[in-house]
């Protein structure tokens, strides 16, 4: 069964004092981010820090965390053939990029799961698609908000992810995290 990535509900900032701003509550440990995310498919510290010194070794120097979890999650992405399971996993590589502020690899992924979603509709018999924003789209994204299209025409245009996204998330700006829903 194919499932729409509905949009991640995003926890309301509680407004901090002046002073508090950009303590360490702020900045994302990219080891702690990066075993969180890899946890989902049960890879731990032992996966990432052996993956760690196989890098050392091929490349001769030392590897932040955040690129050899990455790896890790490329690796098993192309051995999966649970097409769900892909998805989840090509949607973690899109949080770690997000962590990591690599946003055109973000982008370059985010376009990689809006065409197999398109694609799974349109096996199961769907002909056409309408935008769900997320909750935090930005106004270039709003427009689109419950636009409806023939699946071959967003295949083409590829609306989402939004080129012109203006969404702050994490250490990205421009992470558009609207999404397809299947309509009749
Ligand atoms: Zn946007
Ligand atoms: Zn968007």
């Amino acid at each position: 069964m194919v499932k729409v990535l509905k949009p991640k509900r995003e926890t309301k900032k509680v407004p901090v004092k002046e002073s508090a701003l950009k303590k360490e509550s702020d900045v994302l440990d990219p080891r702690a981010e990066s075993l969180r995310i890899l946890s989902q498919f049960y890879i731990g510290e032992t996966d990432l820090d052996m993956k760690s010194r196989q890098m050392l070794i091929a490349h001769g120097k030392d590897v932040p965390d955040g690129i050899a979890a990455l790896e890790l999650l490329k690796d098993r992405v192309v051995i999966t053939e649970d097409i769900d399971l892909k998805l989840k996993m090509y949607q973690a590589i899109v949080d770690l990029l997000s962590v990591l502020g690599m946003k055109d690899d973000l982008h370059t992924i985010q376009e990689i799961i809006a065409r197999v979603n398109l694609k799974s509709f349109e096996e199961l018999g769907f002909e056409r698609v309408e935008v769900e924003c997320a909750e935090d789209a930005c106004p270039t994204c709003r427009k689109m908000a419950g636009k409806r299209m023939n699946i071959e025409e967003a295949l083409s245009s590829m609306p989402l992810p939004c080129k012109e996204c203006t969404t702050e998330k994490e250490t990205v700006q421009g992470y558009c995290r609207c999404r397809y829903f299947a309509v009749f």
